[in-house]
């Protein structure tokens, strides 16, 4: 049986009808791990046995091998943020979107490379390794979550789940060609997962076909008691909008976000998109989300003196090492953090930051009263160079400017493949939507793979690695 490129959908049916056993499709994935992490340094952690909690084979996810970002505990499974200061912390607990994944029945393959602590979009922020993109090894995989796109792209994993503070999930999806979903702030649980700026941080999935990224969701997503900050609502439908007309369907083009400093073939990617769009009965309409230009600074002023707090923790008397594990970056972002949250600064920095967060909401809500969804670029360029931008702080940053916002303002981004450049590197498009309207920019990107072949870059990427 050719497991190759199967979708979690395939891949349960074959399970079902006993033509593939759980085993075989452990052993498989345990062994494309292997290979492709010698090839592209993806994973922090391989797991060596299955860790298959429960063998029902009618689970949604029964069998089904995933992958996460390191910065999720798993009991008995070393986590580390990527930081030599959590190098030997083994988890006494499950992060809830964990327990919830293994309820249905996945199984874990391993814990991805990021960025220490989510600190950065390369990935070379790591204190063990840098990933390199799965379309050209000289070439970042994006980050934070850079291991995670890698392993989805690679058919390492079947889905990841990566975490997005600032464009995490979103990044290193487009700069390797998958799908990668940024959630409503508060959808899926953070229960367990190592925080960052906790009122930013969101967790989602990654994966190759919008279907998968549905079904994940709708086991992830949902109230947790463990975490105050989650929705109400106890569980989700997202499969069931799959088939919904997007007939009349009017699409947001923000100009703030194709305009200067957005690389020529990023942006015609993108346009070509939106006429195939137009084709499927969309109408498409220039807006303005005029505070773009504070979105850097906002979110690096929220983001440092929120994870300066956050990683007070890292003291190394309970658990694991001391301070002056901490590296160039996780310092860089102690001191800006520790700075703007101090007495005489905080007026002028942070709670400044908070009030122009506010201003980003009524942006997108007047976008809203427009438009059903806006879609734009991800990152200013495609992937690029390994130590291209890494001793200029300000260049890497400027790389977030798009995808920022929506964490500013807390709704839903959903990345998918829309082609490549010149040099055959991936560029994505974001399709954002109104809080808690996952289930329609979905079905806005469904419609788009089933209608075209830009999904095919996908295909594509992972063929390198068969
Ligand atoms: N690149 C951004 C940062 O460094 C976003 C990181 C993230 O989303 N975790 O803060």
């Amino acid at each position: 049986m050719d497991i190759f490129g199967k979708s979690i959908t395939q891949l349960r049916s074959l399970i079902k009808d006993k033509k593939v056993s759980p085993k075989e499709v452990w052993e498989y994935f345990a062994k494309r791990s292997k290979v492709n992490d010698e090839k592209l340094d993806i994973f922090i952690t391989r797991l060596e046995n299955s860790k298959q909690s429960n063998d029902n084979i009618d689970l949604p996810l029964a069998g089904i091998p995933f992958s996460m970002k390191d910065t999720y505990c798993t009991k008995g499974v070393r986590t580390t943020a990527s930081s030599k200061i959590l190098e030997n912390f083994i988890p006494p607990y499950n992060a809830t979107v964990y327990q919830r994944l293994l309820d249905a029945g996945a199984i874990l393959v391993g814990k991805t490379n990021c960025d220490a602590w989510g600190h950065g979009s390369s990935t070379e922020n790591s204190d063990y390794k840098i990933t390199k993109n799965p379309w050209n090894t000289d070439y970042i995989a994006g980050g934070s979550s850079g291991g995670s796109a890698a392993a989805v792209s690679t058919y390492s994993t079947l889905f990841d789940i990566g975490e997005d503070t600032g464009g995490s999930i979103r990044l290193p999806a487009s700069f390797c060609g998958i799908i990668g979903l940024k959630v409503t702030y508060g959808l899926v649980s953070r229960y367990g997962c190592i925080a960052y700026g906790s009122s930013l941080d969101t967790v989602g999935p990654m994966g190759t076909s919008i279907k998968d990224i549905a079904t994940v969701l709708e086991v992830i997503a949902g109230k947790d008691p463990y975490d105050a900050t989650s929705t109400k609502k106890q569980s989700y439908s997202y499969i069931k909008s799959l088939n919904d007309s997007i007939e009349g369907l009017k699409i947001g083009i923000p100009k703030e976000y194709m305009g200067e400093g957005i690389d020529s073939e990023v942006k015609q990617k993108v346009e070509e998109s939106l006429d195939i769009y137009r084709k499927m009965g969309a109408t498409i309409k220039e807006v303005t989300l005029p505070h773009t230009q504070y979105a850097i600074a906002t979110y690096y002023l929220i983001a440092t003196s929120e994870t300066s707090s956050n990683l007070a923790r890292y003291d190394g008397i309970r658990f694991g090492n001391d301070r002056s594990y901490f590296k160039d970056e996780a310092k860089r972002r102690l001191i800006l953090g520790g700075y703007t949250l101090s007495a005489g600064y905080y007026d002028q920095y942070y709670k400044k930051a908070l009030k122009l967060k506010t201003e980003f909401i009524k942006d997108f809500n007047t976008v809203f009263n427009e438009v059903d969804v806006i879609m734009a670029p991800v990152s200013p360029t495609s992937a690029f160079r390994i130590r291209e931008k890494i001793n200029d702080p300000l260049q890497m940053y400027l790389s977030d400017m798009l995808t920022v916002p929506i964490n500013l303002t807390g709704i839903p981004s959903l990345v998918v493949p829309v082609g490549l450049t010149k040099k055959g590197l991936p560029v994505g498009m974001q399709i954002i939507g109104n809080h808690f309207e996952e289930a329609k920019i979905l079905n806005i990107a469904y419609q788009f793979e089933k209608e075209t072949n830009f999904f095919d870059v996908i295909k594509k990427g992972r063929e390198k690695y068969r």
